[in-house]
């Protein structure tokens, strides 16, 4: 039974990916969420799948290290087998349209916390687990903001957001790197342009530039969920769309 957790897994793509994971019999769901009693769509998952092997939802604010220990420690004990798929999806996009001048310096502060500082801090307590797994993959939800080769192409918006998700894609690389000697797959994925609070924040702006609409949730889950399971053991840290396409540094 191939194990998943998600962090951030309340609203947006994360829920989308509790769901469609929950879809395949075979999987066993950690969906994660810093206050997953308020979270709807949560709960409408905990009726539609009452059998908590299959679902567990566990408190995890991806900023409180004690919530990420307590997590792994609670994911350790549900797991004998270990963790196969390990799905850093939380983050956050402060003030979208903040020139330079502009930009907020504690937001931004706040901002690398979640999207980078975060995401080091669960793979260094969840790796354990991923290591004692059969599949062993980690995977990082980027964003084609985060790529370097391809930021001139992208408006001048959301510059604080796409310095952390370039961030975050080097830290992964690196570790992706010495973690493959341990048949670590590390895979970074840009789920595309989708219709969550986040994908829609700017949208007015956004859209001028953007070559067609935002997709919805369950299409970028449906390719983001294909891509996962479709990659076997890859020596290199790969950057791919939810389509499978590879995404320049
Ligand atoms: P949303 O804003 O819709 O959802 C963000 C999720 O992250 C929510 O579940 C939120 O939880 C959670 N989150 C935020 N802070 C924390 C925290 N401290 N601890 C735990 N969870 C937290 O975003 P999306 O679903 O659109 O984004 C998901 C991923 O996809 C992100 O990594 C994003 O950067 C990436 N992405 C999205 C794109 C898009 O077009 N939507 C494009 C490219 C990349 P809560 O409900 O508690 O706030």
């Amino acid at each position: 039974m191939p194990s998943y957790l998600i962090t951030g897994a309340s609203r947006g793509i994360g829920l989308g990916l509790v769901q469609q994971l929950l879809k395949n019999p075979e999987n066993q769901v950690i969906a994660t969420a810093r206050n997953p009693s308020s979270s709807k769509g949560l709960q409408e998952l905990r009726e539609q799948y009452p059998d908590s092997k299959r679902l567990i939802i566990l408190t995890l604010d991806v900023s409180k290290p004690e919530d990420i220990k307590k997590a792994a420690e609670d994911a350790e004990k549900l797991l004998p087998g270990g963790l196969d798929v390990l799905i850093n999806n939380a983050a956050i996009l402060s003030n979208v349209l903040a020139t330079v001048d502009e930009i907020d310096a504690t937001e931004f502060m706040e901002e690398l916390r979640i999207n980078i500082v975060a995401v080091l801090e669960i793979l260094r307590v969840f790796k354990p687990l991923v290591s004692k797994s059969t599949h062993k993959k980690i995977i990082a939800i980027s964003s084609v903001a985060g790529s370097l080769e391809l930021a001139p192409q992208y408006p001048a918006v959301g510059l604080t957001y796409a310095v952390t998700k370039a961030g975050v894609n080097m830290l992964a690389r690196r570790w992706g790197k010495v973690y493959q000697n341990e048949g670590i797959t590390t895979i970074l994925i840009h789920p595309g342009w989708v219709a969550t609070d986040m994908g829609l924040d700017g949208y007015e702006v956004l859209k001028k530039s953007m070559p067609k609409p935002p997709i919805s949730v369950e299409e970028s889950a449906i390719g983001i969920v294909k891509v996962i399971e479709e990659t076997k053991f890859s020596d290199t840290v790969l950057f791919l769309s939810n389509e499978g396409t590879p995404i320049p540094w």
